[in-house]
């Protein structure tokens, strides 16, 4: 049975579920189309949240561009954004409800049930945690890919009951925030604005290819590139591989894998001896900064460049280059906390901190809050501690629901979030433990397959939605989008959590909304009417929504106190933790362009990207470098296994490429899936398999690299 269906309709099971009524405004407008139109949306297929035009002919959609009219990424569009017809049509989506009667992990165990009887399943088991007062064990994932949906998540949590709204991460992605909230007690990100900078150096992030806003982060580039004509900014790339930003760099420095963060010790060691930094800006920004610099200047300097393979001489290159080319930027590979934490403290010494061409601290955006009213329960349920422990770190919250610490999680929402492949081992382990767990996506993923339930959510074509980023000057952007396609089959995620508050009594006098269509425009309105800057500049709501949706509203960067900065944890910087294995293979991962948030598997346009710069179409290949090969009697195009110290391999195709450094091999994330793809189902191996399980919060095994061996296959 489809959701439109069963709406309002009574049901042939134990209850009646209260689902959202029909929006007929939009069913009407689209219904009501020209013979060829353009219409705006956003992007929702990653975080960045840029803007499109959507063609349609004849009331179907049939292709997608850049909106020039929006200040973010004025008509630019990602790989990603241009394939994602590819993902909206693709004929593995689901379109129904499942439940799974066998085994986890088999796409064979899942049959279809109606919209009322999954939520029935999923209100009884809600029912009775609040009931025996275990609100707070119910955890929630959400990707916060929009603002609606993280809005209602964090609504429906509040007045359920449960500490645990999760905002889930990326495993590159979190670090750097959990370095600037130990540092500064803020929540928030570093933006990196590339336009005005006049030098660029990155420690290992090929940010040309895989920054968090890709298409912002490319337009940067050209700008700095362009804008003044006597000034021609500079990039300094520093990494093991010659990726798409070494290419397109000044000088690229090679450096032993995953002690790019050694290097910036090293840079920050040599700026501080030699004097070369901002002075006011260290002692205005930087707590105990003579204690600081007394601990950094003790370091022994031979041995950073011991570990990381970079000269002397090229120490004091990277040194003199930052202190003369004001603003300037440095940039990390997200791989462990220590090497965040100097990149904030490189961004304050360069004297370019949160100002025009440096890097600005961009607080998270609290979630809009809705008027709520919360009963005994729900207050019972929020004093308990989350699952957070006040952290940002992903792996430490999978890590604890395995360990039931401080208590075990009974039920599980994943909210368009994927840990089983993100996290590999432990994802799968977390969800294993959980007596009940729901998977809102569009696919049946690796994480669904785990699921007891999978709900059928609407892609960003069809929905309603609120999206608020940053320019790379730190301006914020508000923008919407409206659904442009007509499914009944699937729901919005603001609408299932609509449709569980509605349908649990005693808190249902929060959700007093007929459907996402209304949640959308109370969020507007609420927006609008808070912000006298916006009235001012607008004529009313109406006006406000439509420039939303059309080309994105600026509101200027907003000033934000930033008291000194704590980089204590850096004291207990162990250069004695750094083994001396040069002669050992070391296994890179590296994101091809469009796969920065891991996925894009569904887009075969994507998967022909990966290795085109090897001639491989649709295979899982290694980069190898001749001598490499030939120490290890490797031939370009055989197939070996590799396999790391726990016996774990994959296998994969040789690719001879002078672009890696010798004794390091480099693999790229997008294939190996398990989840129910279509074509690429089956094809190739996720590397992510070969990282360390074990991990400190000094050394981050994901994006750091695997001690491996490699063989030929018989
Ligand atoms: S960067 Fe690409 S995937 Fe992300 S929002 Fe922009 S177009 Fe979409």
């Amino acid at each position: 049975m489809s959701a439109a269906a069963s709406f309002g309709v009574g049901l042939a099971h134990s209850k009646e579920i209260i689902l959202p009524k029909i929006d007929e405004s939009i069913e009407r407008e689209l219904t009501n189309f020209l013979p060829e139109e353009w219409l705006p949306s956003v992007c929702g297929l990653c975080r960045a949240g840029c803007s499109m035009l959507v063609r349609k002919v004849n009331g179907k959609v049939t292709g997608v561009k850049g909106n020039k009219r929006n200040e973010i990424s004025k008509g630019a569009l990602c790989p990603k954004g241009f394939a994602g017809l590819q993902y909206q049509f693709h004929p593995q989506r689901i379109y129904s409800p499942l439940i799974r009667k066998g085994e986890g992990g088999s796409p064979d165990s899942f049959q279809k049930i109606s919209w009322a009887e999954a939520f029935d399943l999923i209100l009884e088991r809600l029912i009775k945690l609040r009931t025996t007062n275990r609100a707070n064990s119910l955890i929630i994932f959400s990707r916060r890919k929009g603002e609606l949906e993280w809005s209602m998540a964090r609504h429906f949590a509040d007045v359920y009951g449960t500490p645990n709204l999760i905002e889930y991460d990326m495993p590159n992605d979190f670090l750097l925030s959990e370095a600037i909230y130990k540092t500064s007690g803020i929540k928030g990100d570093l933006s990196f604005d590339f336009s005005s900078a006049n030098l660029i150096v990155s420690f290992g992030n090929d940010w040309l290819q895989t920054y968090r806003d890709f298409v912002s982060a490319n337009r940067g580039y050209a700008q700095s590139k362009t804008s003044q004509p006597d000034v021609r900014s500079k990039i300094i790339q520093i990494e093991p591989r010659y990726s798409i930003t070494a290419m397109k760099s000044d000088r690229w420095i090679k450096c032993n894998p995953a002690e790019e963060g050694m290097a910036v010790l090293g840079v920050v060691f040599y700026m501080i001896i030699s004097g070369n930094y901002d002075t006011e800006f260290a002692n205005d920004y930087i707590e105990n900064f003579d204690d600081l610099k007394e601990s950094i200047s003790k370091i022994n300097f031979d041995r950073i460049v011991e570990i990381t393979g970079i000269s002397e001489m090229e120490f004091r290159y990277i040194t003199r280059e930052l202190a003369s080319a004001k603003p300037a930027i440095a940039i990390g590979r997200r791989t462990d906390l220590f090497s965040q934490g100097l990149i904030l403290l490189i961004n304050i010494l360069t004297g370019s901190f949160n100002q025009l061409g440096g890097a600005w601290i961009i607080p998270h955006d609290d979630a809009l809050l809705f008027n709520k009213s919360l009963d005994p329960t729900a207050r019972s349920g929020l004093s308990k501690v989350s699952l957070t422990k006040n952290s940002l770190n992903m792996i430490k919250v999978l890590e604890r629901i395995i360990e039931k610490d401080p208590y075990r999680v009974d039920a599980a929402f994943f909210c368009n979030v994927n840990p089983v492949y993100n996290y590999p081992g432990l994802g799968a382990d977390a969800i294993k433990g959980i007596p009940f767990s729901v998977t809102f996506s569009n696919f049946l993923d690796e994480t669904a397959l785990y699921s007891d339930i999978i709900l059928p959510i609407t892609t960003f074509l069809e929905e309603y939605e609120v999206k608020i980023n940053y320019s790379l000057e730190a301006n914020r952007i508000f923008s919407t989008r409206k659904p442009l396609i007509l499914n009944r089959d699937v729901m919005s995620t603001a609408d299932i959590f609509l449709t569980m508050g509605k349908n649990i009594k005693e808190i249902r006098n929060n959700f007093l909304w007929d459907n996402s269509k209304e949640i959308y425009e109370d969020y507007i309105r609420k927006t609008f009417d808070s912000d006298p800057e916006i009235r001012a500049r607008l004529e009313g709501y109406n006006e406000f929504e439509r420039s939303a949706r059309d080309r994105g509203i600026l509101i200027p960067r907003r000033e934000i106190k930033i008291d000194k900065l704590d980089f204590k944890f850096l004291k207990d910087i162990n250069l004695d933790r750094i083994k001396n294995n040069r002669d050992t293979l070391k296994l890179l991962i590296y994101f091809p362009s469009g796969f920065n948030d891991f996925e894009g598997c569904q887009m075969p346009y994507l998967l022909d990207t990966i290795g085109s710069h090897l001639n491989s179409i649709w295979e899982f290949f290694v980069e190898v470098n001749p001598f490499t090969a030939e120490k290890y009697n490797l031939k370009g195009e055989s197939i070996v296994y590799i396999e790391n110290q726990d016996g774990k391999n994959i296998r994969a195709r040789v690719k001879i490429f002078n672009g890696i450094m010798d004794n390091v091999i480099a693999a790229p994330i997008g294939l190996g899936r398990s989840g129910e793809f279509g074509l690429t189902k089956g094809i190739g191996d996720n590397p992510l398999k070969l990282m360390p399980k074990s991990f400190s919060e000094f050394v981050f095994p994901v994006f750091g690299f695997s001690e491996v061996r490699i063989t030929n296959a018989k």
